[in-house]
């Protein structure tokens, strides 16, 4: 099968053939049509995280790509929910256990023995990929390839984000939250996705431009972050909880400032740790009764719960660019000089 596959880390793809993969037990072979191009493919290109390019190396994972839409072709042995002819993602979770302490719990995102597209197992920038099906979200004829690409990591990450204030804080809709980082790959997302869940949406973001796509996607307040915690005090005496998708610190220490007491600060940017910890000391926590609730991709319901409000019109993909698996290398170009805004897509076959 055809792949993009990284000979040296951080140097240009090559085209190169290799074997197709087979479906273990459990797992489908999905043929990939298209796939997405997302801002950790390319912080693993370059290795610049030891740990994940350890895992990497340890698995001889040399394909990138963890939002993969395509066709089962095979299904291995023991396979029952999926069948083959099926559409469905390639997401950066592949699988996990599904009988730990955690996985029983509800949060096999956590999984200890999880394991990642492109990270344990080979991604998604190839024309085969296989998952576990338990894994694999199965997609409504309604959306397309280009669509849905982007929302197997940016939109699923934001999703997830915007669920937990009603799963984990019950924040009832109506009720002033802020999106910090509103204008990117993620927070678009997230604007569109609390904007459907009902709440009223403060979308924060840097410079004019970014504050003006922010206004278009639906925020109820755009607003630039210089300005937004006078704003967001006087106008709404702050907000009910802060969801951070900037991956800065400051965007953290902005999301605290702008809470009420008991707000909830939800995490999912995450800055390079050179930036050191956010501004929370014990004595405000306790005073402010601030709570702090990470979170992190997303599983198979959840998706499905996604494409629902894609289906319904209430959540699209803003897709710069769509262009052939062999022009890889100039779609990481324009990615690493951040040339576009929005998501791009490899047309994989
Ligand atoms: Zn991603
Ligand atoms: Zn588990």
């Amino acid at each position: 099968m055809r792949t993009a596959y990284i000979d040296e880390w951080g140097k240009p793809f090559s085209i190169r053939e290799i074997p197709k993969p087979q479906p273990g037990p459990g797992q489908v072979l999905v043929r990939i049509r298209v796939t997405g191009v997302c801002h950790t493919d390319l912080h693993q290109w370059k290795g610049d995280w030891p740990s994940l390019r350890a895992v990497m190396e340890a698995n001889n994972v040399r394909i990138l790509g963890h939002e993969g839409v395509g066709v089962v072709e095979d299904i291995g042995p023991g396979v029952v929910r999926l069948q083959k002819g099926d559409r469905v993602g390639v997401p950066w979770m592949n699988d996990w256990d599904g009988v730990c302490e955690i996985c029983l719990s509800g949060y096999p995102h956590w999984c200890p023995n999880a394991k990642y597209t492109s990270a344990h197992v080979n991604g998604t920038y190839a024309e085969y990929a296989v998952i576990s099906e338990k894994a694999a979200p199965r997609i409504p004829k309604e959306l397309s390839d280009v669509d849905v690409a982007g929302m197997l990591c940016g939109g699923i990450t934001a999703y997830g984000a915007v669920r937990k204030l009603v799963t984990e804080i019950r924040l009832p809709p109506g009720k002033p939250i802020a999106i910090i980082g509103a204008a990117g790959g993620l927070g678009h997302y997230a604007v569109q996705i609390a904007k459907a869940f009902g709440y009223t949406v403060v979308g924060i973001d840097v410079g004019s431009e970014r504050v003006e796509f922010v206004r278009k996607l639906g925020a109820d307040y755009a607003v630039d972050a210089s300005d937004a915690e006078r704003f967001i005090k006087d106008k709404l005496g702050g907000v009910y909880a802060s969801l951070v998708f900037a991956p800065r610190i400051s965007g953290y220490n902005l999301g605290i400032k702008i809470l009420r007491t008991l707000g909830t600060l939800v995490v999912i940017g995450a800055p390079a740790s050179s930036e050191g910890p956010f501004a929370a000391v014990p004595i405000d926590i306790l005073v402010s009764g601030m709570k702090i609730i990470p979170s992190i991709v997303g599983v198979t319901h959840e998706f499905e719960e996604l494409f629902n409000l894609a289906v319904q019109g209430k959540v699209r993909s803003h897709v710069a660019l769509v262009e052939p698996l062999t022009r890889v290398n100039e779609v990481f170009e324009k990615l690493e000089k951040a040339q576009y805004t929005g998501r791009a897509v490899l047309q994989v076959q």
